[in-house]
């Protein structure tokens, strides 16, 4: 059984935090860790840096006189299942005695049933909160917060806090936030894009243009320069927009949204060729849905016109081929295995 000290970063404000995990819990013996137990305050942990609680989420051993029980948690991932099933068999039965049975637990509530008498809370959840599970934006919002206060010049700590502003809506806040950021580090390029995007979310497009940018002459990189193109787009700077995404779609020809931006916004411009042009790059590059196109109310003009209704037909020779492939896989997977499959349903077999 696992007792030394594990050191584990908190996933809020990446402090160190060391935990010593209880491997083994006696609920007849002790009243205060049955207690514990019931409230999932065993192996919970406490950054001293932000506040943020948690449990370390470890299988447990727990003893009770006429059960032993294997605990483990529900969100444990399914590749380390098995292994912790065949330690938990191990563990459970050197701890059992006579007359004591064996029982696996997932989750809080599973526990309650092997151990009705513990001292449980009216509403137990579904899982206890995980430590290394940095939680709801508000949860975040609330650390992040507490944590300003001794770093009150962390760029890295006013970009997190920026950002999950952001996610909750509340751009006037990111906004004020991420300036903190900046302020010490002015060509921050992760803090300029988190602060482009608010702008964008905030119906600020021009400013939005403005920063992503700069982000660009920062990093080059692609994802800015078509958020810029975006941005333009939604500045109706259409001119601005087609001179970002053609740069965009020059340096990566498989991006198939910048291409129907940049097709929206030649079709602003009235630039019907150069708009089904832009489509029918994206369609040579890979774009195999239809609809991501047909949908578009922008491109509803175009339905008439014939060179449209060539990239529209080629769209859909290349999306049936896909689909066409997709089954053939499927089919070789079925003879493979799937016996449960209905007969009259399951493919005939080549011999
Ligand atoms: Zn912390």
């Amino acid at each position: 059984m696992r007792s030394s000290a594990i050191r584990l970063t908190c996933p809020i404000c990446d402090e160190s935090v060391s935990v010593k995990p209880i491997a083994r819990v006696a609920v007849d013996d002790d009243t205060q860790l049955a207690s514990d137990l019931a409230h999932g305050r065993v192996n919970s942990v406490t950054c001293r840096m932000c506040g943020h609680v948690g449990v370390f989420a470890e299988p447990l051993i727990v003893v009770g006189s006429s059960v032993v029980a294997g605990y483990v948690p529900v969100d444990v991932p399914a590749n380390r299942k098995a292994g912790i099933a065949q330690r938990l068999q191990k563990d459970a039965k050197t701890a059992t005695g006579a007359g004591q049975r064996i029982a696996v637990c997932f989750g809080p509530r599973q526990l309650r049933k092997e151990f009705p008498h513990l001292p449980w809370p009216r509403r137990l959840p579904l899982r206890w909160h995980r430590f290394d599970d940095p939680g709801t934006p508000e949860h975040r919002r609330r650390s992040y917060e507490r944590l300003r206060e001794s770093r009150p010049d962390d760029p890295i700590l006013h970009l997190r806090l920026g950002t999950t502003y952001h996610e909750l809506r509340r751009y006037r806040d990111a906004r004020r936030i991420l300036h903190v950021a900046l302020r010490s580090d002015p060509t921050n390029a992760d803090a300029l894009f988190a602060l482009a995007s608010v702008e964008l979310d905030d119906r600020h497009a021009g400013e939005a243009v403005r920063l992503y940018d700069q982000v660009v002459s920062l990093t080059h990189d692609a994802l800015p320069r078509y958020l810029a193109g975006v941005a333009a787009f939604r500045d109706k700077q259409y001119r601005a927009a087609i001179e970002r995404l053609e740069i965009v779609v020059r340096e990566k020809p498989d991006h198939i949204d910048g291409y129907i931006w940049l097709a929206r916004a030649k079709l602003a411009l009235d630039d019907r060729a150069g708009a089904i042009a832009a489509l029918r790059m994206a369609a040579e590059n890979g774009l195999k849905n239809p609809d991501m196109i047909m949908r578009h109310r922008d491109f509803e003009v175009l339905t008439s016109d014939g060179a449209f209704k060539s990239v529209i037909a080629a769209i859909r020779k290349q999306h049936d081929m896909a689909k066409r492939k997709a089954e053939r896989s499927d089919r070789r997977v079925g003879d493979r295995g799937e016996r449960g499959r209905p007969r009259e349903t399951r493919p005939r077999r080549r011999r």
